[in-house]
């Protein structure tokens, strides 16, 4: 479904981040959405991941599962920091740091950086982060992409203070 996205942040400070696919909470808002083919390509990687929504086929958050004193997703594996279905991982998880979310008034759809990644601080991270958000705001508009994200609009995250840098996104009529 998406080409192979480049990404902002170098693996090598990935790996030894304690941030993304964990969570405080087992019903945490941010888990990473899966669309139906997404879904599918990472349940052939891995079957005993899980899903919010049991039903075969349908888009769904991923399980979150406790993991030290929180949560984590359930592809995720604590002993290496390594996603387990990285190939097959979902557009909501390879765009990150950017996010796509509401406005605060609803009004709009927007993406931005989501200040939570601490590599957003490292100079050399910040001087890419511009044409970074350009990038995946064209990827997000393209006319494919964004007769998926009308289809399952549950991909757009409710609003968050912490994203910043936001633009808004034209995501063309049903
Ligand atoms: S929060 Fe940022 S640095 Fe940490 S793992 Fe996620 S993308 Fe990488
Ligand atoms: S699918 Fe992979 S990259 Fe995405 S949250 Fe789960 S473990 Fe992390």
């Amino acid at each position: 479904m998406q080409p192979q996205l480049p990404q902002l942040i170098p693996s090598e400070i990935c790996l030894d981040c304690p941030v993304c696919c964990r969570f405080p909470e087992k019903q945490a808002a941010l888990s990473p959405f899966f669309f139906p083919e997404e879904r599918a390509q990472a349940e052939q990687l891995k079957p005993e991941g899980s899903f919010r929504e049991a039903g075969k086929g349908l888009p769904s958050k991923a399980q979150l599962v406790a993991c030290g004193h929180g949560f984590a997703c359930s592809f995720f594996n604590p002993e290496d920091h390594t996603c387990q279905v990285y190939e097959a991982r979902p557009l909501d998880c390879s765009m990150y740091p950017a996010v796509i979310m509401h406005s605060r008034d609803h009004g709009k759809v927007v993406v931005g950086a989501d200040m939570k990644c601490p590599a957003l601080k490292r100079p050399s991270v910040a001087a890419r982060l511009g044409s970074y958000l350009d990038l995946i705001q064209r990827y997000l508009e393209s006319t494919t992409l964004s007769s998926f994200i009308r289809k399952y609009p549950q991909f757009i995250s409710e609003f968050q203070e912490e994203v910043v840098e936001v633009r808004e996104l034209s995501l063309g009529k049903a």
